[in-house]
């Protein structure tokens, strides 16, 4: 029989371009919802699927996450995509972090924006041997039903509906859970277009994050 692992982790990948309270209050949310014991922010090094045109340095968005995984104890940050050669692939991510954490349960956060292209990104199939996915809704956009790639379809099955989770699990016997969050409606585009306007981004980024792009000068320019 499979031993049940001890601990459960949250991984939660992206562009952080910059990091807002959008993404930390999903993670706060599926955190509490799954009671994962951390979740760990994985700042992309160069995204496959976005256009990294104009992108700060690796350096500036480490610094931003960190900065807002320090506001939650529950919260950690990881360089190890800023180590990697580009581009970012969630697949190497999730091979690191299931050999060095044999002994844990891993949680692969994404939005649904993202999960409904999953078929799209390197070894997809693969992903789901190495983690469950929390799928979550992002505020105003389409249903997480509609966002389920038709690859996918196939290789889940639903499984059950607890609270605000949507419970599927894969053929390899992880589990795909829709998380519907309350969450806050702000994405990294709509902070870089209040920026380039000379625009106030306060309370929708993190204090420190806010005061960090101000005295670095980040995003005053056109990107690309
Ligand atoms: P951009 O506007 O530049 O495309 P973004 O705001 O979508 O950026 P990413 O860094 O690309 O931010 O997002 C990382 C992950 O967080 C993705 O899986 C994305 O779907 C999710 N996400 C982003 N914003 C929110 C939000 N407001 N609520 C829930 N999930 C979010």
């Amino acid at each position: 029989m499979e031993q049940k692992k001890a601990k459960k982790l949250g991984l939660f990948g992206g562009t952080f371009n910059p990091i807002h309270l959008g993404h930390l209050r999903a993670a706060e949310e599926v955190r509490e919802e799954l009671a994962l014991g951390k979740v760990v922010f994985i700042p992309a090094l160069i995204p496959p699927h976005k256009d990294s045109a104009g992108l700060p340095p690796p350096s500036d968005r480490l610094k931003m996450v960190e900065f807002a995984a320090s506001t939650n104890p529950y919260f950690e940050c990881s360089d190890v995509e800023l180590l990697r050669e580009a581009p970012s692939y969630t697949i190497d991510t999730l091979r690191a972090f299931s050999s060095r954490c044999p002994d844990t349960e891993l949680y692969f956060i994404v939005g649904t924006d993202q999960f409904s292209e999953i078929d799209t990104w390197k070894d997809w199939e693969g992903l789901f041997e190495l983690a469950n996915f929390v799928v979550v809704t992002r505020p105003g956009e389409g249903t997480p039903a509609l966002s389920m790639p038709l690859a996918l379809k196939g290789l889940i099955q639903y499984d059950r509906t607890v609270s605000a989770l949507e419970i599927y699990k894969h053929v390899s016997s992880t589990l795909i859970i829709i998380c519907n969050i309350t969450g806050i409606e702000v994405s990294s585009t709509h902070i870089r277009a209040l920026l380039k306007e000379g625009k106030s981004i306060r309370h929708l980024v993190g204090e420190e994050v806010v005061d960090y792009i101000i005295s670095r000068g980040l995003y005053e320019e056109e990107a690309g």
